[in-house]
């Protein structure tokens, strides 16, 4: 008896019940706190404010410990000391039981990212490493988006895994893709009138997706395939009878291909446009790292990784990652990668950190001789002071970036309008505040040649940055930016190329 009470005084002296806020962010959007409580690995969120943040009416009667929560005229049932939660007549199992505190209840957390919660919800919930309530809406058939090629129009649809989907033509002027059992977050419906195909859409229907396609013109055939990780459809449209080459896949890696193929491909790699994802830090090299812990390593593997996925897509592009994994790689190292792979634009991912708390929001950077402000100054030794780790002193370096400095006004002058074109579809999606392209003189930047950005997407210092920074919904937004951002510096770049050979 003894014993186990010693053995229970020295297990919650190692990890006693603790309670604070868990920050909240839907759809990317920062929206407060709701109050939790932990006890070991368990996370508790209090009940009154899970209803706030998914708008459901809450009754609790603390006397019986009956706590009902009510969304569109459909009720949620728990009652305190059960480990079961009641939905339309339906148990669902919590794996711990629902506790009070003082005289509210708290329900375990891992019920808002059970499926029936989010089918009741519409919402799908994310604990993020437990540190961030992340939400969005439901949505296993899209985002949607297309993009035009020399020979073809694609149509890329996210689809989640198990979904099946069935192809159609529909008359002689289109095709519709079914997929069933798909639910649209975000139902679209756009004119592409690029010759080939007049518009597309995305729509839900009752049990099923529809994704439509019209044609413009005769003589247009289709072809549908997957591309994984994550799962996506693609939709090749194109004239005559030969699909493109990347239909439904990656194209295959070099070594068993016969030497007529090699030669048409190598040619049409050199047509594309080769970009570097360098996310900073990694290894032993944590960056900047927020008051909940976050470590911007961390966080910016994760988004380039996502923005890498996206990019890799797009027939003409070809891309490059400084790292893949959370491995220490010198400055020095990324740029001479880059320029062994023939970079054509690199961008930098970071987050940034101040003294100040009060600073928040995303800016780019591009490389300048001087900094321009007395913050970028301080960011760079920031963002540089790896070198110490790297066991060099950047005086070291100095002689051999000046001379390298002086040929690169070129890319300079591409820098700072790839900066403004990435600045213009980041601040039409974040909801923070955008403070502008700056110059400063970060090391990454200055070996590389080929211009290059470095973006800090938010804040670790700042409370509510370092949560959109530790939410899905906001890093989605941050990659849907950037690759919108590079896809319209890429496509003026290609018109330019055009403008002169004519
Ligand atoms: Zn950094």
């Amino acid at each position: 008896m003894r014993l186990a009470i010693l053995l229970s005084l020295l297990l919650s002296a190692s990890s006693p019940p603790w309670g604070g806020a868990m920050e909240v962010v839907s759809d990317g959007r920062y929206k407060g706190t709701a109050e939790e409580y932990r006890v070991g690995k368990t996370v508790y969120l209090s009940a009154k404010d899970v209803g706030s943040v998914y708008g459901a009416q809450v009754y609790w009667f603390p006397v019986s410990g009956r706590l009902k929560l009510s969304l569109r005229g459909r009720q949620l049932e728990l009652m305190v000391g059960s480990d079961t939660a009641v939905l339309d007549g339906k148990r669902i199992p919590l794996g711990a039981q629902v506790i009070l505190k003082g005289t509210e209840a708290f329900m375990p957390a891992g019920l808002l990212s059970t499926k029936e919660f989010s089918a009741w919800t519409g919402l799908r919930a994310d604990l993020d490493g437990g540190k961030v309530l992340s939400v969005e809406k439901v949505s296993t058939v899209g985002p949607m988006r297309w993009s035009t090629h020399g020979r073809h129009t694609r149509l890329v649809v996210e689809l989640e895994e198990g979904l099946v989907y069935k192809g159609s033509d529909r008359g002689v002027g289109g095709m519709d893709l079914v997929v069933l059992r798909g639910v649209v977050g975000a139902a679209r419906s756009e004119r592409v009138d690029d010759g080939r195909v007049a518009s597309v859409s995305l729509a839900q229907e009752a049990g099923l997706a529809r994704i439509s396609v019209r044609f413009a013109g005769d003589g247009l055939n289709w072809k549908a395939g997957e591309i994984k990780d994550p799962r996506r459809l693609i939709v090749d449209v194109y004239s005559g009878d030969e699909p493109p080459p990347a239909s439904g896949g990656r194209p295959a890696p070099s070594g068993g291909v016969a030497p007529a193929k090699a030669a048409a491909r190598e040619s049409r790699e050199k047509r594309r446009f080769h970009i570097v994802i360098d996310p900073g830090h990694g290894g032993k090299d944590s960056g900047a790292v927020g008051r909940k812990g976050t470590l911007e390593k961390d966080v910016v593997l994760a988004v380039s990784q996502a923005l890498a996925r996206r990019l890799e897509e797009e027939d003409s592009l070809e891309v490059l990652m400084t790292r893949r994994e959370d491995r220490f790689v010198p400055l020095a190292e990324r740029s001479q990668a880059a320029n062994e792979f023939g970079a054509d634009l690199f961008i930098s991912i970071h987050c940034n950190s101040s003294p100040k708390k009060i600073d928040n929001g995303f800016e780019i950077y591009f490389l300048s001789e001087k900094a321009s402000d007395p913050d970028a100054a301080r960011l760079t030794d920031l963002e540089n002071s790896v070198l110490e780790l790297e066991g060099k002193s950047v005086e070291e370096e100095e002689a051999e970036i000046i001379l390298r400095a002086m040929s690169r006004t070129e890319f300079m002058n591409e820098a700072a309008r790839f900066a403004a074109v990435l600045g213009k579809n980041l601040g039409k999606r974040l909801d923070v505040a955008d403070r502008g392209v700056k110059q400063a003189g970060f090391y990454v930047l200055r070996g590389t040649d080929a211009p290059a950005v470095l973006l800090e997407m938010a804040y670790l210092s700042h409370r509510k940055d370092e949560a959109r920074l530790g939410s899905k919904s906001f890093r989605k937004k941050v990659v849907e930016g950037v690759y919108r951002g590079i896809m319209e510096f890429v496509k003026e770049k290609q018109r330019e190329k055009e403008g002169t050979a004519l």
